[in-house]
């Protein structure tokens, strides 16, 4: 088993792993970047009328043979790790018969943010994978665990092949509600692992502890709490981690949340996900 990480070792976003054997070959994430080679914000809008082989040269999209529209097919499988564009932004270059194997729940947001975002990303032709179901794409194993992050659907995956294996952490973070799913897996983790793929969005940074989003939703329900006032919350509308913090907090303090048409049609497409509900058993009020 072989693997080059084409993107994503010295920036945060468009993480992108191909890994291959003799007979199979799948890429983890296909991100698109966050920022520019010179630091500054990344614009898609600035290459949108560039086709794949353009983007190829100016280092946009990585150049990866049988991966694209225009190319002769030879990847075998895309494996998304959760609904963040920086992992799968750059999806609708890749050859429209390429499968993509993904969380349904990830799938489902993807879909609702094209409703109402610019810039869509279709992808077509998935197989929804389940935390901890082993399914194989020709002779490479894949195991997918869950992830605590601010994504509503992540996942870490187990890499395996030709008796050697790969870790891709994916995004992670332990201080959301998913935090048990963190906890499971630092006792439950695969053993014996030969390559470890590791977020560091955080490493290097002089950074104070994250706030749980225990300590968030007390300080909402503080601040919640002073009379007469309406509170504006700005955030995003996929972290429904916050959303609950925010739902409870007005729950305690007796406001009614009001949310914009972009939150509800998230909630309400996700409502019936078992993802969700596990965030909902773990609500203690
Ligand atoms: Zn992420």
């Amino acid at each position: 088993m072989h693997f080059k990480i084409h993107r994503g070792t010295h920036e945060i976003g468009g993480s992108c792993v191909e890994v291959w054997t003799e007979n199979t070959r799948i890429l983890l994430d296909f991100g698109m970047p966050l920022v520019e080679k010179d630091g500054t914000s990344f614009d898609f809008g600035k290459y949108k009328t560039l086709n794949a082989v353009e983007l190829i040269e100016r280092g946009v999209l990585p150049d990866i043979k049988g991966l694209y529209n225009e190319d002769d097919l030879l990847m075998d499988g895309v494996i998304i790790s959760h609904p963040h564009q920086d992992h799968y932004g750059l999806s609708n270059f890749i050859h429209k018969k390429v499968k993509h194997f993904l969380g349904k729940a990830t799938h489902r947001i993807i879909e609702i943010s094209n409703l109402f975002m610019s810039q869509q990303v279709h992808i077509e032709n998935v197989t929804y994978f389940e935390k901890s179901k082993t399914f194989l794409i020709g002779d490479i194993s894949i195991t997918p665990y869950w992830a605590d992050h601010s994504a509503f659907d992540a996942y870490s995956f187990l890499v395996e092949a030709n008796g050697k294996s790969i870790f891709y952490s994916g995004d992670f973070r332990n201080h959301g509600r998913k935090a048990n799913a963190f906890k499971w897996f630092t006792h439950n983790a695969p053993q014996d692992v030969d390559y470890l793929l590791l977020e560091g969005t955080t490493i290097g940074r002089d950074t104070k502890p994250f706030k749980t989003e225990t300590e968030i939703e007390a300080e909402l329900t503080e601040v919640f709490g002073q009379p007469g006032k309406i509170n504006l919350v700005y955030t995003s509308g996929q972290n429904i981690d916050r959303l609950v913090s925010i739902y409870r907090a007005c729950i305690r303090t007796g406001k009614t949340l009001v949310v914009d048409v972009y939150v509800a049609t998230i909630l309400r497409n996700c409502r019936h996900l078992p993802e969700f509900h596990f965030r909902q058993r773990n609500l203690e009020i």
